[in-house]
């Protein structure tokens, strides 16, 4: 059992001062606001729900950085990709597993405690099956399992190289499966999940890109109901493919063709129309944006003040893991909006409300729904996955409240964060995790080795 004593800390119903957490097995037993601090206490500050980046391509980590010169021609998505192709192609089992090792380790020092694993690089380096169909799945869930993080597992459906079941390419070989092969896949994850606490599985066609509708409609049952996951309308070339092929958008798509519900998470999301918007915030479905990616990529910005004016709710993900950190995902989603409109505050709930703060609770809640967790934050039954403030940051001095959460977004960023536990365990302290060295070494011999 571990006790805690919060000066301030943020549950569901708002704000609390003189709270007291305590933690079985993993898991928040109590929380009690209104305490003074007893004797045996573990005394902090501010504190806050960890959150899932629901979207998450752990190789990509071991690239990041590694495609911003420019090319011959316009320097677009599609040659980006190329050189993550190159990358995916060299790294072998262990690779992935320091990669991924090292990425958990920025995840949780920088505010995440759950990570969505949009799972795709699954056979050898020729395109052969491993032995074990969930080889690389099952170093993903080593990597979690190291750092503390918690794993939804996402393996991914991936068919064909564009619309129309178009042949894969050479440089696709390690992601692509047939149905049956996939099924088996999904088969080896969920084993290779079961020993990890707090672990679960979905699945992820990769996109109308990669997938048929005969094999959508052949793999949702493998999600045994838990989270579907896809990319959709990332691209502008994706969008003008996808109406050639279909004369639908992809979200349009989906909404017409697919069971799209809350069970769902549209990836992106990026290029949809008014009407796009609206009938996907009635799904219930999530909006997985990846703010730094986006902007990363060149691909546009989410049309997200319509949605959730809709009613629309949507996560954060990390993705390609460019750039890792809670602060930087949600102050780049609400940037990205306020130089569309050319305003403030764009996503604030309301005159007075705080930005940081409606960003953290819709982060928070779509998190939690794209993965599948029906019990987070700092409540009874779940999983202890909290973050603390560090109050003698500048960017956080005098601050209370939501102009706390306000400073670590728009002022502090990752620097702000003091501790963190995941699944009760403390993995993190004074910003840094317990395996920061460790894992940054392991990473680098890999990454040395891979960009030689
Ligand atoms: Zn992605």
């Amino acid at each position: 059992m571990t006790r805690l004593h919060f000066a301030s800390a943020l549950l569901p119903s708002g704000w609390a001062n003189d709270v007291q957490v305590v933690i079985t097995a993993g898991a928040i037993a109590e929380v009690t606001p209104g305490v003074a601090p007893v004797a045996g206490d573990e005394r902090h500050q501010v504190a806050l729900p960890g959150l899932a980046s629901l979207h998450s391509h752990a190789f990509q980590r071991g690239m990041a950085g590694l495609a911003e010169l420019r090319g011959d021609s316009t320097d677009t998505f599609w040659t980006w990709r190329e050189t993550m192709y190159r990358f995916a192609l060299a790294m072998t089992p262990d690779d992935v597993a320091a990669v991924a090792a090292l990425l958990y380790v920025e995840m949780l020092e920088r505010g995440f405690t759950r990570v969505g694993e949009f799972h795709y690089l699954h056979h050898d380096c020729d395109g052969s099956p491993y032995a074990d169909p969930a080889e690389m799945a099952a170093r993903i869930a080593q990597a979690a399992e190291a750092s503390g993080i918690a794993l939804t597992l996402l393996p991914t459906f991936y068919a064909h190289g564009s619309f129309g079941g178009a042949a894969p390419h050479a440089g696709q070989r390690r992601f692509i499966c047939s149905v049956d092969q996939f099924a088996a896949l999904m088969t080896a994850s969920r084993k290779a999940i079961s020993a990890l606490p707090g672990a679960n599985v979905g699945i992820a066609p990769h996109s109308l890109r990669a997938v048929m509708p005969e094999e959508l409609a052949a793999i949702i049952p493998l999600a045994e109901g838990g989270p579907v996951h896809i990319h959709a309308a990332e691209q502008v070339k994706e969008v003008e493919d996808c109406l050639a092929w279909s004369s639908r958008r992809p979200v349009q798509w989906l909404l017409e063709h697919a069971p799209v519900d809350q069970r769902w998470c549209l990836i992106h999301a990026t290029h949809t129309t008014d009407e796009e918007v609206a009938a996907f915030a009635r799904t219930g479905a999530v909006a997985g944006l990846c703010p730094i990616t986006e902007a990363s990529l060149g691909d546009g910005i989410f049309p997200a003040r319509e949605f959730l004016a809709a009613g629309g709710e949507f996560g954060v993900g990390t993705d390609s893991n460019v750039l890792v950190g809670v602060a930087d995902e949600l102050r780049q989603l609400e940037y990205g909006q306020r130089q569309k409109h050319r305003e403030r505050n764009v996503l604030s709930s309301g005159a007075g409300r705080s930005t940081g703060r409606t960003l953290f609770d819709h982060a928070l809640a779509g998190g939690a729904q794209a993965l599948a967790q029906s019990t987070v934050g700092l409540t009874l039954g779940a999983r202890a996955d909290i973050v603390t403030l560090d109050t003698a940051h500048p960017s956080l001095a005098g601050r209370r409240g939501d102009a706390a959460i306000d400073g670590w977004i728009f002022a502090a960023g990752s620097g702000a964060i003091d501790c963190v536990w995941a699944g009760g365990d403390k993995v993190v302290e004074g910003g840094r995790h317990r395996l920061r060295q460790s894992s940054r070494e392991c990473f680098n011999a890999s990454v040395r080795r891979l960009v030689a």
